[in-house]
């Protein structure tokens, strides 16, 4: 019993710092680019636990968003994210968080460097092409904001 206690809670940490969510947005899934995004994903180590083609609701979008809400750009964003479809996903991979912000690049694409998902797709800084958690935290409440547990492989 004692044993069973230790490991689910070795679990928790584990999934906690090895994982992180993406949504792959409407810029990007519009311009036919969700394959080619994914694969580098894929390339770089990632390992695909859940993901789904969906669109955002205004509600939704406002939700997700809920952190950046007092920023100037939050209307504007939230009208972004529900103008197509966007695939959300939760990935796996050693200090996850970290290495997918580095795979996908800054948040200004002019600034991204180069071959970063978002020197090489994004459109604008609004734009961006794909949405990186930026904790372990934000990972797991982002990934949840999508997936049940039993929807994860
Ligand atoms: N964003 C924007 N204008 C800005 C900054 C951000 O439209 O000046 C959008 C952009 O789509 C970005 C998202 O808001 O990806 C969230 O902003 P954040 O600062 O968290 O950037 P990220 O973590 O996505 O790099
Ligand atoms: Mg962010």
């Amino acid at each position: 019993m004692k044993r069973r206690i230790f490991a689910h809670h070795l679990n928790n940490f584990t999934m906690a710092t090895n994982r992180t969510f993406t949504m792959l947005k409407p810029d990007a899934t519009t311009a036919g680019n969700t394959g080619k995004i994914i694969d580098r994903i894929i390339q770089a180590g990632f390992t695909i636990k859940a993901m789904k083609w969906t669109q955002l609701s205004q509600a939704q979008a406002e939700s997700f968003y809920e952190v950046h809400s007092e920023r100037p750009f939050y209307g504007e964003l939230v009208e972004y994210m529900t103008s197509g479809p966007i695939v959300a996903a939760i990935l796996e991979k050693d200090d996850a968080v970290a290495s997918f912000r580095e795979l996908i690049g800054s948040t200004n694409p002019a600034e991204a460097a180069p071959g970063t998902i978002r020197a090489d797709f994004a459109k604008s800084i609004a734009a961006n092409a794909v949405h990186g958690s930026d904790s372990d935290e934000n990972a797991a409440i982002e990934g949840r904001f999508y997936f049940s547990e039993r929807e994860e492989a």
